[in-house]
């Protein structure tokens, strides 16, 4: 099976996943898109209203600023897979509760990653920090920095929405950005 293969299956299994409370009050599941050999793979949070909608990820606003943040990195969306802890919308874009994080990513998130491979993972924001990681609340001490775990290598940045919202950190966030064009063509 080829690599766009296994993810199509993960995607479908995905669409129809009822491993937790979070399928209740979904539209649709976001499996999440992008390239099967990319070198970056970015995780944000969970779908919010526009990707429930649709069933892709980081659409509207927060979307274009994911979108524009990647072009500082000398990235298009297809050079990269994007996704979520969360592939379903939480009610009123509550945080994910702690096993609704655990659940997703076990069933769906670790074998997009298994399939993919790639040479970095971006974490965009506290969420995803928290379950990837295990690091709860120091977003502050992580930062900007690169982490290694389990044989992987993760990056830390903020979620795009915070950069959207707040100035400070859309500055602080673009500068990671383009931190990560140096890894690219590296
Ligand atoms: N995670 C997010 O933060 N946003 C999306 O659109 C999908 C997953």
């Amino acid at each position: 099976m080829s690599r766009q293969q296994e993810l199509d299956r993960i995607a479908e299994e995905i669409r129809v996943c009822t491993l937790c409370r979070l399928s209740e009050s979904r539209t649709h599941a976001v499996p999440g898109e992008g390239s099967p050999r990319a070198a970056i793979f970015c995780v944000g949070e969970a779908p919010g209203e526009s990707e429930d909608l649709t069933g892709r990820p980081f659409q509207g606003r927060s979307g274009r600023e994911f979108t524009r943040l990647l072009s500082l990195a000398g990235l298009e969306r297809d050079d990269v897979f994007v996704t979520g802890i969360n592939k379903c919308r939480p009610p009123g874009n509550r945080r994910p509760r702690r096993d609704e994080m655990n659940i997703c990513r076990r069933a769906h998130l670790d074998r997009q990653l298994a399939v993919i491979s790639p040479r970095l993972v971006v974490l965009m924001g506290g969420v995803a920090v928290e379950e990837m990681l295990d690091i709860k609340g120091l977003l502050r001490d992580v930062i900007g920095r690169t982490v290694e775990r389990d044989g992987r290598r993760y990056f830390v940045t903020y979620h795009p929405s915070a950069a959207m919202r707040f100035p400070a950190i859309k500055r602080v966030a673009e500068r990671h950005f383009r931190r990560l064009r140096a890894r690219v063509v590296g």
